[in-house]
C-alpha cells in the first residue's frame, strides 16, 4: 500500500486547535509546570496509537519522547521543541497572553511562535505520519522522534541535557530538526528559510584595570577607574578580523539571489566570492548591519562595568565584562590576545573567565537539509533555502557535540515585525505561516525518514 495525502484544510484546523490548547497551559518559566503540557502530549499521542514516554525530571518539569518505527534500515530523526515560555508584562498586552485568541488572521498568545508553534506542527507531523503513512501500509525507513523537553528558557538543566543524560537511546538519531532558524517575509514576499545548521560559541572575558589608591582629595595619575575607560575606548574601536565559514558564504551567495536590495544583493556575492578585493569591499557594506556584521566576525560585547566603592576612596580595581562570541573553529584565546594588543597596557587585565564549547557544524548538504529545501519548494518554488550561523546560542550545539546533525528551523514564514514580538508583547502567529510551517515540516520529515 501506498501512502495516502493528508487533507490540509482539515490539518490546518486541527493543528490550529493544538496550538491553541498549548498556549493556554501557562508554562512561564520559572517555574515552568511543564508538565501539564506533557500530559496533554501524551493524551494525544494515546488517543493516536503512538507509543510515548513521559518523564517527570524533576516535580512539575516534564519531558515527552514518542516515536513511529521505522525499519531500522536508516538511524532516527528526530524533531524537538520546547514546552516552557518567557514571562509576560501582562499591562502591555492588548489580549490574554494565555488565552490562545485568533484575531484578524493571527493567533495570539504567550509561546506562538517560541515554541509552541513548532511544538504543534511537530505533533501534528506524527499524527500524520501515523495516519496517513503507517495506518495506510507504508514502510519508514527511521524511527521518527517526537521530543518535547522544559527548561529551554532559564538553563536548561531540565531540558535536553536531562534526556541525553539520563535516557540517551531515546532520543539518539542521526539527524535532528529543532528551533533556531528563520523563514523570512521581505517586503511582503516570503523570501528565505535560513536553516541553522551552525552558531556562535559565547564565552565571557573580563577586563580588570588596576590603579594606586588613596584618598579622593588627592587626584592620582594612574586611577584605575579611569584606566578601564581607556581600555573602554580602545576595546570600543577595535575591530575583529574578518573570518569567512563555508556557511557564510553559502548563506551570502544563495541569498545575494532574492534580496531586494540591489547594493545589499551585489555586496553579498562580492562576500561570497573567491576574489579578496571584493570580499573586502563587500564585508564593508555588509557590515554597517549588525545582524550581518556579527556573522562575519566574532562579536564583542561590553556587558558590565564595576568599580569603586565610595564616592570619597579612589579604587585600586575596576573591571568591565564582555560577552564575546566566537566563530565556530575560532578560539577565544586568538580574540584576547588581539584586545590585550589594542588595550595596550600592562596594568590591564584580560582573562577568560566563561569558555564556551564548541560544537562542529551540521553539513548542509545532508539528506536532512536537502529534505527541509524539497519541501519548501514544493510549496513556494520562489523561496531560497539557505545555511545559517546563529549568533545566538540554541541546545542543536549539545546534539552536535554529541555527533547528530542538528537544523534549526523557525518554519513560520513571518516578518521582522510579527517576529521581533517573539518575547516580546503581544506575541503571535500569522494562522498562514503555522499552516505553511506544519506542511514544511511534515514535508521535511516524510522525505528524510521515506
Ligand atoms: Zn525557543
Amino acid at each position: 500500500m501506498t501512502p495516502t495525502l493528508p487533507e490540509w484544510d482539515v490539518v490546518r484546523a486541527e493543528t490550529l486547535a493544538h496550538a491553541q490548547a498549548l498556549i493556554r497551559i501557562n508554562t512561564v518559566n520559572p517555574p515552568g509546570n511543564e508538565i501539564e503540557v506533557a500530559r496533554y502530549l501524551e493524551g494525544v499521542f494515546a488517543a493516536a496509537g503512538i507509543e510515548s514516554h513521559l518523564f517527570e525530571p524533576a516535580p512539575g518539569r516534564g519531558a515527552v519522547v514518542a516515536r513511529l518505527r521505522g525499519s531500522g534500515a536508516r538511524q532516527p530523526v528526530v524533531i524537538m521543541a520546547h514546552m516552557d515560555v518567557v514571562g509576560v508584562e501582562r499591562e502591555h498586552w492588548s489580549v490574554d497572553p494565555f488565552g490562545g485568541e485568533v484575531k484578524d488572521g493571527y493567533l495570539y498568545g504567550r509561546g506562538a511562535i517560541d515554541d509552541k508553534g513548532m511544538l504543534a506542527a511537530n505533533v501534528q507531523t506524527m499524527l500524520l505520519l501515523k495516519r496517513h503513512v503507517v495506518d495506510a501500509g507504508g514502510t519508514l525507513a527511521r524511527d521518527v522522534v517526537f521530543v518535547a523537553n522544559s527548561d529551554e528558557e532559564a538553563g536548561g538543566d531540565w531540558g535536553m541535557g536531562w534526556l541525553i543524560k539520563n535516557h540517551p537511546e531515546l532520543v539518539r538519531g542521526e539527524f535532528a530538526l529543532n528551533e533556531g532558524g528563520r523563514t523570512r517575509v521581505v517586503r511582503g514576499a516570503p523570501l528565505y528559510v535560513a536553516v541553522q545548521n551552525t552558531e556562535k560559541v559565547s564565552h565571557v572575558v573580563t577586563v580588570t584595570a588596576h590603579g594606586p589608591g588613596g584618598h579622593a582629595s588627592v587626584p592620582l595619575a594612574g586611577n584605575a577607574v579611569l584606566r578601564l575607560g581607556r581600555a573602554l575606548a580602545a576595546i570600543g574601536a577595535h575591530q575583529e578580523p574578518l573570518r569567512l565559514t563555508p556557511t557564510t558564504r553559502a548563506f551570502f551567495r544563495e541569498l545575494s539571489a532574492v534580496w531586494p536590495d540591489k547594493a545589499e544583493a551585489a555586496a553579498m556575492a562580492d562576500v561570497a566570492s573567491a576574489d579578496k578585493a571584493r570580499v573586502a569591499r563587500g564585508a564593508t557594506v555588509l557590515g554597517r548591519t549588525p545582524v550581518f556584521d556579527a556573522v562575519l566576525r566574532a562579536g564583542v560585547s561590553a556587558v558590565l562595568v564595576k568599580g569603586g566603592i565610595r564616592s570619597n576612596v579612589i579604587p585600586t580595581e575596576a573591571t568591565a565584562t564582555f560577552n564575546v562570541r566566537t566563530l565556530p573553529g575560532q578560539s577565544v584565546d586568538s580574540v584576547v590576545t588581539r584586545l590585550k594588543r589594542a588595550v595596550n597596557d600592562s596594568l590591564v587585565e584580560l582573562e577568560v573567565t566563561e569558555r564556551g564549547e564548541d560544537a562542529p557544524a551540521s553539513d548542509f548538504r545532508s539528506p536532512m537539509f536537502t529534505a527541509i529545501a524539497e519541501s519548501v519548494k514544493e510549496l513556494n518554488p520562489a523561496m531560497v533555502v539557505v545555511p545559517y550561523l546563529s549568533t545566538g546560542a540554541t541546545d542543536s550545539a549539545r546534539l552536535r557535540q554529541w555527533g547528530m546533525q542538528a537544523y534549526g528551523v523557525l518554519p513560520f514564514p513571518m516578518d521582522q515585525n510579527d517576529e521581533d514580538r517573539m518575547h516580546g508583547n503581544d506575541e503571535r502567529i500569522p494562522l498562514e505561516a503555522l499552516h505553511f510551517g506544519t506542511r514544511m515540516i511534515y514535508g521535511a520529515v516524510y522525505r528524510v525518514a521515506k
